[in-house]
């Protein structure tokens, strides 16, 4: 048997193999095979990433900004090229089927694209004339070295809602991702080195807690974005600002879609399926819940739902045919599967079980078949918690406002979607419902780049929301400056509050 390869670190523009120290096995979740070994960063490797940033800092906050993009439509041209063989390395580490690998290289590259026009939000503001003589500018400038810390769940978007915008607006960037999925960080830094990013201006450190640790307590780093599960959200949160940073930590999730009596079913119970079993679950704007109106609604639904779920294919994500692979690891895949022996020992109705699913041609895959719970009640472990697995549960309601105080009732706010044909009611439900994205007959609700994306409640710590204009605003600060010219002479000294006549 051959050892497995061992993935770099990226700092200062080149590929870093530590001699010795900690490391983790990488699996092919479809497999069960350990593929690579990741080494875990220590504090002092996580300083030099730190160093090589700052030490970039000073020239890349001074390239005009036009010229900081012109890397990234390189860049993005390059994602482009090579999108065949990124999507290839998702799937090889995370499991999930090409065309979903595909589509979330998309959704990054729709990041980068935003972020190729921030000169334009760059600008500023000006004012001429505040006083005799006096004018006012206002514009936004970079914070520095920022961090960004990912999960294993996408591991090409996420860190793409990241650092395209944090280096358009000028700061340099230490990315922190998945130590389950690493190897496409790397491939990312090559590609940007290779559109023509200064070194040092983007570095990676692959490791767990300790490296995570590291960063937050490193004075040098100005702000931290974090994109994982509520309790490490949280602890990032309160960490990163009692270090006095910036901070923005998005968490979990456990998404509702309420399915009125007039809604279009067939519309319905596609897009429910979709967002319930694509990616395995495994995907913050999952649909978790599904909570049709009425027990007639009810009923069509899990009648419409049972067979769809019974029918999915479940295989390797490099099968073109399958619509869901394994899960990330064997311990994720048990840990969800002890939710379904949760569910039963509660007295939920297992409709369709996914426990003793068993791949023919690949018996040490992590797989999990899908699962569908029906007659699931709010005191349910199943419906309290995350899961982040194949697993439905439908929680009858009797009408829209018991609904939605459910949904608003729930620790967390990612995202909620309606299916209704009635505009009053998606509107209704628009206005009132507590979480930071929407759908009306949309699954998920999931916004472009140029919009941003967070949620509410227990799903996100700070105060922004990340990419689009929140994102800008948080890789930046605000200045404003008050300026007379030429410099003249003094009427003499006013010790009252500046103010004109
Ligand atoms: P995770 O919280 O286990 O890990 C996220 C990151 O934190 C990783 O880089 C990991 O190395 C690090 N980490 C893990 N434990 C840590 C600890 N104790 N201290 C410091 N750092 C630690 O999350 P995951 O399992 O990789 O990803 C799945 C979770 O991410 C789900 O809860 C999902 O809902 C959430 N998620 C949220 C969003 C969103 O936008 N809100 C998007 C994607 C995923």
């Amino acid at each position: 048997m051959t050892e497995p390869s061992p993935i770099p670190h990226f700092i200062a523009g080149a590929a870093r193999h530590p001699a010795g120290g900690a490391s983790a096995p990488v699996f092919d979740p479809a497999t069960g095979q350990q593929s690579a070994l990741v080494p875990l960063a220590d504090s002092a490797l996580v300083g030099e990433a730190v160093a090589s940033a700052l030490g970039a800092f000073a020239e890349w906050a001074a390239t005009p900004p036009h010229v900081r993009a012109r890397v990234l439509f390189r860049f993005r041209d390059l994602v482009e090229r090579n999108a065949d063989r990124l999507a290839a390395t998702i799937t090889a580490e995370h499991g999930k089927v090409l065309s979903d690998a595909r589509g979330e290289i998309t959704r990054g590259l729709e990041v980068v694209e935003f972020a190729c026009g921030i000169p334009q939000m760059l600008k500023g503001e000006f004012s001429e004339g505040v006083g005799r003589g006096i004018s006012a500018a206002s514009f936004r400038q970079p914070l520095g070295v920022v961090a960004g810390i990912t999960p294993f769940n996408f591991p090409a978007m996420v860190p793409m809602w990241m650092f395209p915008v944090a280096l358009a607006c000028g700061n340099c960037f230490v990315l922190k991702p998945s130590e389950r999925d690493p190897s496409l960080a790397i491939e990312l830094a090559l590609l940007l080195k290779e559109a023509g990013l200064p070194d040092g201006v983007f570095n990676v450190v692959h490791g767990d807690k300790g490296a995570v640790d590291a960063l937050l307590d490193d004075p040098r780093i100005a702000a931290v974005s974090f994109v994982g599960s509520t309790p490490v959200a949280q602890y990032v949160h309160s960490r990163g600002t009692a270090n006095g940073k910036r901070v923005q930590a998005l968490g979990g999730a456990k998404n509702h879609m309420v399915i009125m009596p007039d809604a279009d079913m067939d519309q319905a119970v596609d897009g429910l399926i979709g967002a319930a079993y694509g990616s395995a679950g495994e995907r913050c704007m999952a649909i978790s819940v599904a909570v049709p109106v009425g027990e007639g609604t009810a009923d069509r639904l899990v009648q419409a739902l049972a067979p769809r779920v019974r029918d999915l294919k479940i295989g390797p994500g490099t099968d073109e045919g399958n619509d869901m692979g394994p899960l990330i690891t064997a311990q994720h895949r048990d840990r969800v599967r002890s939710y379904i022996d949760a569910g039963v020992d509660e007295g939920a109705e297992l409709v369709i079980d996914g426990r003793d699913f068993l791949h023919k041609d690949n018996q040490q895959g992590f797989f999990l078949g899908a699962t569908l719970f029906d007659r699931v009640t709010p005191a349910m472990r199943i419906y309290r918690e995350e899961i982040f697995g194949p697993v439905l549960s439908v929680v009858r309601a009797g009408d829209f406002e018991e609904a939605l105080a459910l949904v608003n009732a729930h620790e967390f706010g990612n995202g909620a979607a309606i299916f209704t044909r009635d505009g009053g009611t998606g509107q209704e439900f628009f206005q009132r419902v507590q979480a930071g994205m929407v759908g009306i007959n949309v699954p998920i609700p999931v916004p472009m780049a140029f919009h941003s994306f967070g949620g509410w409640k227990s799903s996100l710590f700070g105060d922004h929301h990340i990419h689009g204009p929140e994102g800008v605003r948080f890789y930046t600060r605000y200045k404003t400056g008050t300026v007379r010219w030429p410099a003249g002479q003094s009427s003499g000294a006013d010790f009252a509050m500046p103010t004109q006549k």
